[in-house]
């Protein structure tokens, strides 16, 4: 047992080195994986998960030591801690997860207790475009959804928003339009102390074809907006040529 542990310790710098420098997950599980399967031997789903895990344990030994030092000798995480709040504790594997409520739910164990994540680790940022390319690049929320069903990443959306803001189209198609800088109010839509309807926008609407006796005729909607309430009048007129209403200066 001694012996394993030490051999799996020789294999951390390595690890570490692998991590850095893998440009996608499924390079570095093969990777890992890789290096505990004999040779010549065929990577199975299950190597290829236990080499994820191991990159994962190793990624959550070097943010959380103190965390999964004092859950080891079932001690309380000290309260300055981010993972003080979220029940978490050690699986069978050694993993650091998500504690929680949901022990009697009936879903899959990942998303009950998901596995904890370091914001800051490169470990992180490769899962997180793992999920965001798998989801057809989707947006921060989606892809924070999705990552959510198997880990908890600390700071998640923060994190989550880095990694779909590194890429150059889904930041150009996220991106919310520039609103253009609006002209002052005119005076007439400022100045208090005048009657409703002083100052008016007008628009016209139609034709409808309404029955005149026994033909239809055109008619057309005008629409009278008081520039200082808001407020609207009605009209029904038979030409789009402009008329005088009922209350003086309505129109000019
Ligand atoms: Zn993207």
């Amino acid at each position: 047992m001694a012996t394993e542990t030490g051999a799996a310790n020789s294999l951390l710098p390595t690890i570490n080195n692998l991590i850095e420098s893998s440009t996608t997950l499924s390079a570095l599980k093969r990777s890992v994986a890789g290096l505990n399967a004999a040779l010549g031997e065929e990577l199975t789903p299950s190597l290829l998960r236990a080499g994820l895990n191991r990159c994962i344990k190793m990624a959550q030994n070097s943010a959380f030591a103190r965390e999964i030092d004092a859950l080891a000798k079932s001690k309380q995480i000290g309260r300055d801690s981010p993972l003080r709040k979220l029940s978490s504790f050690l699986d069978p594997d050694g993993l650091l997860r998500v504690g929680g409520r949901l022990q009697h739910a009936t879903m899959n164990e990942d998303a009950k207790h998901p596995v904890i994540l370091p914001h800051h680790h490169k470990l992180t940022k490769l899962i997180t475009i793992n999920i965001h390319e798998s989801r057809f690049h989707a947006s921060t929320g989606r892809t924070l959804y999705e990552v959510s069903a198997t880990y908890w990443i600390v700071i998640g959306r923060r994190t989550v928003r880095q990694v779909v803001n590194s890429f150059l189209d889904c930041r150009k198609r996220h991106a919310k339009p520039l609103a253009p800088e609006m002209a002052p109010l005119p005076a007439c839509r400022v100045t208090p102390f005048h009657p409703p309807f002083s100052n008016v926008g007008v628009d016209y609407f139609g034709p409808m074809h309404v029955p005149v006796k026994r033909s239809t005729e055109k008619r057309y909607g005008v629409l009278y907006t008081c520039l200082a309430t808001r407020a609207v009048h009605l009209k029904l007129v038979n030409t789009r040529t402009p008329t005088r209403v009922s209350w003086p200066g309505a129109v000019s």
